[in-house]
């Protein structure tokens, strides 16, 4: 493999890896509170294995097909997880509960109550977080939680999550709008938190400890903000041009 391409990533992992520990002490959290996911989607194959050489330990993919090579490739890297973190169309839920480690991006009950089916028969139990569409942008997936007045109509469907046997709610994932500064971001991790807090309120036995929120150009705030997961991958591979 090549050795200049995997320093290359280790070191920009590392200095993410650094800039998330740093950005965790200044609000009083441990470093290892947040985890980072490798956000390796639209990479070739030659890289995401080079960043698993470089220490890469939790991936992020959005499409399950190209993931699914990926996955098949790396199955000897036994200590690898795979994060599904893109929206997951009806008919790709079989291969998303079979392959997958986690999903950050559980947006609507439907997807739920396939995927129960489908780990039902494979006897698999799969982490999921809730994602959450908290700022009105028409493009994003995700529950709608923008208007905070109207979260109690969250929680019927919420509850029916909730008792799918199969799947293990872990907490909340957004991904607000796109923004040139971290600071615009912040109002809608500290949403997400509150709805965290108001999910929790209202389903106490449930765990709601994981938030899932941060890319590259944001992840400080967000870890300020609470996330235990940040999903980065342009500070680590350098700007994604598909
Ligand atoms: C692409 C993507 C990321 C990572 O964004 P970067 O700008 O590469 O850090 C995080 N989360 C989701 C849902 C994504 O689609």
């Amino acid at each position: 493999m090549n050795a200049s391409l995997i320093s290359s990533i280790r070191e920009r992992y590392q200095r993410v890896l650094g800039q998330i520990a740093t950005a965790a002490a200044r609000c009083g959290r441990e470093p290892q509170s947040v985890f980072l996911v490798v956000v390796t989607k639209s990479q070739p194959l030659t890289i995401v294995q080079a960043a698993v050489a470089a220490g890469a330990r939790l991936l992020g993919e959005n499409y399950a097909e190209e993931a699914v090579e990926k996955i098949s490739a790396l199955k000897a890297e036994s200590e690898v997880e795979w994060h599904m973190i893109g929206h997951v169309q009806s008919r790709k839920s079989e291969l998303v509960a079979g392959r997958f480690d986690m999903l950050h991006s559980l947006d609507s009950l439907k997807l739920a109550a396939r995927l129960e089916r489908f780990l039902s028969q494979h006897g698999k139990l799969l982490p999921v977080l809730l994602e959450f569409n908290v700022s009105h942008e028409e493009s994003k997936y995700g529950f709608p939680a923008w208007d905070e007045t109207r979260w109690p109509e969250l929680l019927p469907e919420v509850g029916q999550v909730l008792q799918f046997s199969h799947l293990a709610v872990r907490g909340l994932m957004t991904m607000p709008p796109y923004f040139e500064t971290a600071e615009l971001s912040r109002p809608y991790f500290q949403r997400l938190r509150r709805l965290r807090d108001f999910l929790a309120a209202h389903f106490p036995h449930a765990d709601w400890r994981e938030l899932s929120m941060g890319t590259s150009i944001d992840f400080e705030a967000a870890v300020q903000e609470g996330a235990t997961y940040v999903r980065i991958g342009q500070a680590i591979f350098g700007p994604r041009t598909t």
